[in-house]
């Protein structure tokens, strides 16, 4: 087994509580205002060598607000656009604790707006030691976009919901080395697979499709015959045929 690094102190509570207002301006003057809701961390095992690794790589405010602001770039405009809508998440709390797989999220309360992120000691305490830090950030990015996608209102197939938060993994360039374009059988064969072709649909159609895409999930209930039509006058399976045919002319 790879060895510990030594861990930075650990904070007098594990329990860490910040509301972030940001005010960033790009080199366009627009002012992005988003807000990230009350972030808090739960490390229900101090001990598991897990948690060390988790407190020695990454700071979990700086972690938990950096992605929050990244994918709400990506997947909507300013608050102020009438086009895209935030969903009204009001708290997110990430919770280290030692369950099987990698992390998974829930939502509570009465809008589903209070969101719970449960990441895996034992998966974070076997990654490999020299990218720690990179790891925690992706797999954090991709469940911090399950509290903030839409999800034509329960309709919309988990291959496409997986697909936009590896997409927006992707573009924090946080993929995993092991990620590598290839195609499956299935459109939304989900994760990586699907952000590919998502990512295929973003260069076809032009920047903001894929938001174009979350906002048509918030507004309308899934139907696949009838979803992407709508969106890009084409089917699903034609628009994958087409990605699929332009990567194998690529790669043959
Ligand atoms: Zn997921």
């Amino acid at each position: 087994m790879t060895r510990i690094p030594e861990p930075t102190p650990v904070p007098p509570s594990a329990h860490i509580n910040r509301t972030h207002e940001n005010h960033n301006q790009d080199q366009n003057g627009n002012k992005d205002n988003f807000s990230v809701p009350d972030i808090q961390l739960q490390i229900r095992d101090l001990k598991h060598p897990g948690a060390k690794r988790f407190l020695s790589a990454v700071d979990a405010a700086d972690c938990m607000t950096t992605a929050t602001l990244n994918l709400l770039k990506l997947l909507y405009h300013t608050p102020s656009d009438p086009e895209t809508t935030v969903p009204p998440t009001s708290s997110v709390r990430l919770i280290l604790e030692d369950i099987p797989g990698v992390a998974y999220t829930v939502g509570h309360g009465a809008d589903n707006n209070i969101k719970e992120i449960h990441f895996s000691l034992s998966y974070i305490a076997q990654i490999n030691p020299s990218r720690v830090a990179d790891e925690i950030n992706g797999v954090v990015t991709h469940e911090l976009v399950h509290c903030f996608q839409y999800n034509g209102h329960g309709a919309a197939p988990g291959g496409l919901i997986e697909g936009i938060a590896d997409w927006v993994r992707l573009h924090c360039n946080l993929s995993p080395p092991h990620w590598k374009q290839e195609v499956r059988e299935d459109w939304d064969a989900g994760y990586q697979h699907t952000a590919y072709f998502l990512e295929y649909l973003e260069q076809l159609f032009g920047h903001g499709t894929v938001r174009r895409i979350n906002d048509k999930l918030r507004s309308n209930v899934y139907a696949e015959d009838v979803f992407w039509i709508e969106l890009f006058g084409r089917e699903v399976k034609d628009l994958f045929a087409e990605y699929t045919k332009s990567f194998q002319d690529l790669h043959n």
